[in-house]
């Protein structure tokens, strides 16, 4: 398939749409001042083709994407017992919500919703230096360094007060081990990691491939891991637009509300798409729109 020339042409057919619709995030000054009018789109096959268009090189904040890269981590550290502590339903709220925690007694619904990564990094903290593996494993998938965006990370522990309602109230149902402030600090970090889609689309790219590192053919996760993470990525990896992201574009996604999403095509490719308006739901609406024109121009779909 001329994946180049597909790209090509969702951006062009996009182009004239770019920062019409849709609010850039504007809950930190770091986010509010990208620029609405960019879009990027890159992917990777599993035997090693790229493509990429627009603005496919310039480095964004991963924000929740890293939950997919966080999630990768603790299933590597500690397999099914992971799921003790987290549940794997989608949530039908916002990322943020609170509401579900009292009644499910401090066990978040999904490693996909900020409650879940959270409960997710407490697994890490107690197991490795946090920060530093999941830097080493972005870099170990894509082939280059990958650094965090100090400023961004600054401001969300400065504005995260609803994230440290998420943790405190998990902590008080004796759902967190570790230290609240150390849990808050590193999951900031994590969501303030910068990259391009062309790195991403890399990153991703082993769970199109079985749960093999398209670089070095190391085992990133078990073959079965690797299709669970893509399933909880279709039913959890864009919160409250999971049903329509499954019916539009029928790929495991996971976005983050810098304007990327990831998402994967089992057994073929990883995507990435980045466009820094969003809709009501914290997802790209260009990246949407990007995956749903990319679905239907290439047949590729889950479904
Ligand atoms: N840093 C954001 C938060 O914790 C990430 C949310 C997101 O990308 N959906 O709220």
């Amino acid at each position: 398939m001329q994946f180049q020339s597909v790209l090509d042409d969702i951006a062009a057919a996009l182009a004239p749409e770019l920062g019409r619709e849709g609010k850039v995030a504007n809950y930190i000054p770091a986010l509010a001042r990208v620029p609405a009018q960019q879009f990027g789109i890159a992917l990777r096959t599993g035997d090693g083709e790229e493509a990429h268009a627009g603005d496919s090189t310039t480095a964004f904040s991963i924000q929740s994407i890293s939950k997919l890269f966080a999630l990768v981590l603790a299933l590597r550290e500690m397999g099914e017992k992971l799921w003790d502590h987290i549940g794997r339903e989608p949530s039908g709220n916002p990322f943020n919500s609170l509401v579900q925690l009292e009644s499910e007694q401090g066990i978040p619904r999904n490693p996909f919703i900020n409650a879940g990564a959270l409960a997710v990094t407490d697994r890490l903290v107690s197991a490795m230096d946090a920060k530093a593996q999941m830097l080493a494993l972005l870099a170990s998938l894509c082939g280059e360094p990958i650094d965090i965006d100090e400023e961004v990370a600054a401001s969300e522990a400065a504005t995260g007060f609803r994230n440290a309602a998420l943790a405190n109230f998990m902590k008080s149902f004796g759902r967190l081990d570790n230290d609240v402030g150390k849990v808050l600090d590193v999951y900031f970090h994590h969501c303030a990691v910068r990259m391009s889609c062309v790195q991403l689309a890399r990153a991703a790219c082993f769970l199109s491939r079985d749960g093999l590192n398209p670089l070095s053919d190391e085992r990133i996760l078990t073959e079965r891991q690797a299709r669970r993470v893509n399933s909880l990525m279709l039913t959890c990896g864009t919160y409250d637009a999971a049903g329509e992201f499954a019916y539009r574009i029928g790929l495991p996604c996971k976005s983050g509300v810098g304007g990327g999403i990831v998402a994967v095509v089992p057994d073929r490719l990883a995507l990435c798409v980045w466009s820094p308006a969003l809709d009501h739901t914290g997802n790209s609406l260009l990246g949407m729109k990007a995956l749903e024109m990319f679905a239907a121009k290439t047949g590729l779909s889950i479904f």
